[in-house]
């Protein structure tokens, strides 16, 4: 196997409250990789855990216990100098692509900062830089010379891919990158995202609630549930024959049409809301929502394990369930 540009082991993040002694675990036991050029993608609700994971990530919340490697070397320990070396190799693109620009910047002014920061080369070859990723995100070069009010919902998100391109990571973190966009802006953005990763070899850890963007990009997807992953697997089969009655449950809830190949033939609600990390339900997590829960639920955590090569899945009763997915997987 290709080393991973990204190891997750074990990951576990926890929040201090304020006035308990009490701490509110965030992210609980995840492990997951991305390999080089390869898209892994994170679903979940909101509460799941899976923005959690990319912060820790990047460092960005309190990681517990667990290791976090980047192309090869050890991130989750790193402090001061050398984190702030290590973070070139990872960048991040988040939901809200205005609030991530300064508005007294250029867009040229916002994506030569990373350049300038790094000292990454003279005026003349970061100008050149800026310019070259300008043109790799789309957008025209006048555009360098417009304040971030000027453009468009979509221009602004490709000016932070170009900002978190400029210092060549491998890897790219994209929080819900696309959820505050319509959808035809959203489809332009995915493409352009496809297109780097084709042309530059980029690895990409995609976080989205929303399923049918993780099945259009992902190559394989890890659901969350209350901090755990649950299920991990090939989109294709994830989404196609789900392994765990929470995906099941996430296929059906899906708002957006996903494609053809992959709808459900029968409806299935996620009953009640995401329970509150601080007290999770006994055994399996899942069981207060789920339409299969038996007594040995309640009693027993279901490990994550493997029930055909490549597909894990955290329920008792995996080979039992039929689970509705789409036809044509
Ligand atoms: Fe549902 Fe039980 Fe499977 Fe959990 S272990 S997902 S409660 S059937």
């Amino acid at each position: 196997m290709t080393a991973p540009v990204l190891e997750v082991v074990d990951l576990r993040v926890d929040y201090k409250l304020r006035g308990s002694s009490r701490a509110l675990r965030a992210v609980d036991g995840v492990s997951f990789h991305v390999g080089p050029g390869e898209t892994f993608g994170l679903i979940g609700e909101s509460g799941s855990g899976k923005s959690t994971v990319a912060r820790a990530v990047m460092r960005l919340a309190p990681i517990a216990t667990g290791t976090v490697t980047v192309d090869g070397s050890p991130f989750h320990h790193l402090r001061g100098r050398a984190l702030r070396a290590a973070r070139r190799k990872v960048q991040m693109v988040f939901q809200d692509p205005h609030e991530s620009l300064d508005p007294r910047m250029t867009v040229r002014q916002s994506v030569s900062e990373p350049l300038v920061a790094t000292g990454a080369g003279t005026r003349a070859e970061i100008a050149a830089r800026a310019d070259a990723l300008l043109s790799q995100v789309e957008l025209d070069l006048d555009h360098g010379t417009r304040h971030p009010h000027a453009l468009s919902g979509g221009q602004k998100q490709r000016v932070n891919i170009a900002r978190a391109l400029a210092l060549d990571p491998p890897l790219l973190i994209c929080d819900e990158a696309v959820s505050a966009l319509d959808l035809s802006v959203q489809a332009g953005i995915l493409n352009l995202l496809l297109r780097l990763q084709r042309e530059l070899g980029l690895a990409y850890l995609f976080i989205s609630h929303d399923l049918a963007v993780v099945a259009h990009v992902a190559d394989r997807v890890g659901v969350m549930y209350l901090g755990q992953l649950v299920e991990v697997g090939a989109t294709a089969a994830v989404v196609g024959r789900p392994r765990h009655p929470y995906t099941e449950a996430l296929l059906a809830a899906e708002p957006q049409p996903v494609p053809p190949s992959m709808r459900r033939e029968r409806t299935l609600q996620l009953r009640g809301d995401i329970p509150s990390p601080l007290d999770p339900p006994s055994g399996c997590r899942f069981r207060t929502r789920c339409a299969y829960a038996q007594d040995r639920c309640a009693a027993e955590v279901p490990p994550l394990r493997e029930v055909e090569p490549g597909s894990w899945t955290a329920c008792h009763f995996a080979e039992q369930l039929q689970l509705a997915g789409g036809a044509g997987h």
